[in-house]
């Protein structure tokens, strides 16, 4: 029988295509009836905004290019005074995530509309969440103002990013993705967003590392980050996501590389109590396992096999339980007490073939 569940769907408007940023922006601006502009793009991402915004140049008013990492308060200060200076009626960012939380900031304040158009895999243009950090201490909200209205999707804006970066953004999509089969407010629809964007991700990540220039790559890691994005939004995030937050604050290890480590031990830890999420997860990724799956979609993709490879040391590993154990999600599809969540971790950090119960490999340890 069909289970109950609640959608609460995420709106938006979504073009997506090779070369629409450039034959459909102007269209979705005029959507709008917006006379003035404000053009928000980092200073490296600045000449490209300007080109893509050539041809309604008369309806920008003012661009604001001094983006920073993370949202810093005063950078959303003087983004804001920029708009009310401007008597700007709406907000266009071109960039990545950075970007997108600059133009969110000042929505957040004066309510004006957004059309996003995203160079990177963040995925942060289909969520109503917002960030802004003060000094080291970040602050996140969500709010349906921020969401932006409009987004463009034009993979070959993204051919441009480094493989690197491509590999980093397109592996957290990925971990959103899985996450979103047994998060905290999944349903039926999510979880197809979340399975689709598995099949883009998994084609589109080993297509870029190999030819980072190639068409269908980009556009299948595009369409999965957008996916992504929006599975996460409506899902949320659930245990894999609560690790990695508590890892890569305590102990400063990379961010995209510790989600692809972290999720293979996760999902073999669920998948017992999970089977058709673990069945999905394998069919999109077009193996006969999910586990062994995303364990070696991470070796072809470079991605060291344990934590300890990014610096993490045995001993953070109790350190790290102790952090992760109260923030557990209570309706994760497998109970997880304090050894197995130890054993779990203790695996990610040793790189041990992922196994549904990694307390039976490290007896003695908890
Ligand atoms: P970013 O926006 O900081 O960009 C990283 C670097 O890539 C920058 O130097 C940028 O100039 C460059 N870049 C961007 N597009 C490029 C392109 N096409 N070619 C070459 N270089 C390019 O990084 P990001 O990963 O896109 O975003 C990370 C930020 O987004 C974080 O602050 C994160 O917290 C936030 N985020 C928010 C949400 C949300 O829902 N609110 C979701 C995901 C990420």
């Amino acid at each position: 029988m069909r289970e109950q569940f609640t959608y609460d769907a995420v709106a938006g408007r979504v073009v997506f295509g090779a070369g629409t940023a450039r034959t459909a922006l102007a269209d979705e601006v005029a959507r709008f009836d917006a006379a003035r502009v404000l053009l928000i793009a980092s200073e490296q991402e600045e000449p490209l905004a300007r080109s893509l915004a050539a041809p309604f140049a008369e309806r920008i008013a003012a661009t604001f290019t001094a983006v920073r990492p993370h949202v810093p308060t005063e950078v959303a200060a003087d983004a804001r005074e920029l708009a009310t200076a401007a008597g700007a009626d709406l907000l266009l960012s071109v960039g990545g995530g950075s970007t997108t939380g600059t133009a969110k900031a000042v929505a957040l304040t004066t309510g004006l509309p957004i059309v996003a158009v995203p160079t990177t895999y963040a995925g942060s243009e289909v969520t109503p969440v917002w960030g802004m950090t003060e000094g080291a201490r970040k602050t996140t909200g969500v709010d349906q103002r921020v969401l932006p209205r409009c987004v463009v999707y034009d993979p070959e804006l993204t051919l441009t990013l480094p493989v690197d970066l491509s590999m980093a953004s397109g592996l957290n999509a990925m971990a959103h993705c899985v996450e979103a089969f047994w998060a905290p407010r999944r349903n039926p629809i999510s979880t197809l967003m979340a399975e689709e964007g598995i099949r883009a991700l998994g084609r589109g990540l080993p297509a870029v590392l190999d030819e980072p220039g190639g068409a269908d790559g980009r556009a299948d890691l595009l369409y999965g980050a957008y996916l992504a994005g929006s599975a996460f939004a409506v899902a949320g995030s659930g245990l894999h996501h609560k690790i990695c937050h508590a890892l890569g604050g305590a102990f400063d290890l990379p961010h995209a590389r510790t989600h692809a480590i972290v999720l293979p031990h996760v999902l073999a830890f669920n998948a017992p109590a999970a089977p058709d999420a673990a069945d999905r997860i394998a069919r999109a990724l077009g193996r006969a396992d999910a586990v062994t799956g995303l364990a070696e979609l991470s070796r072809r993709l470079g991605i060291p096999a344990g934590l300890r490879e990014l610096g993490m040391l045995e001993s953070q590993v109790d350190e790290a339980t102790d952090l992760v154990a109260p923030t557990v999600p209570a309706d994760n599809p497998r109970r997880v007490d304090r050894p197995a969540l130890r054993a779990l971790i203790h695996a990610a950090w040793a790189g041990s073939p992922p196994g549904p119960d990694a307390t039976a490999t490290h007896q003695g340890q908890t």
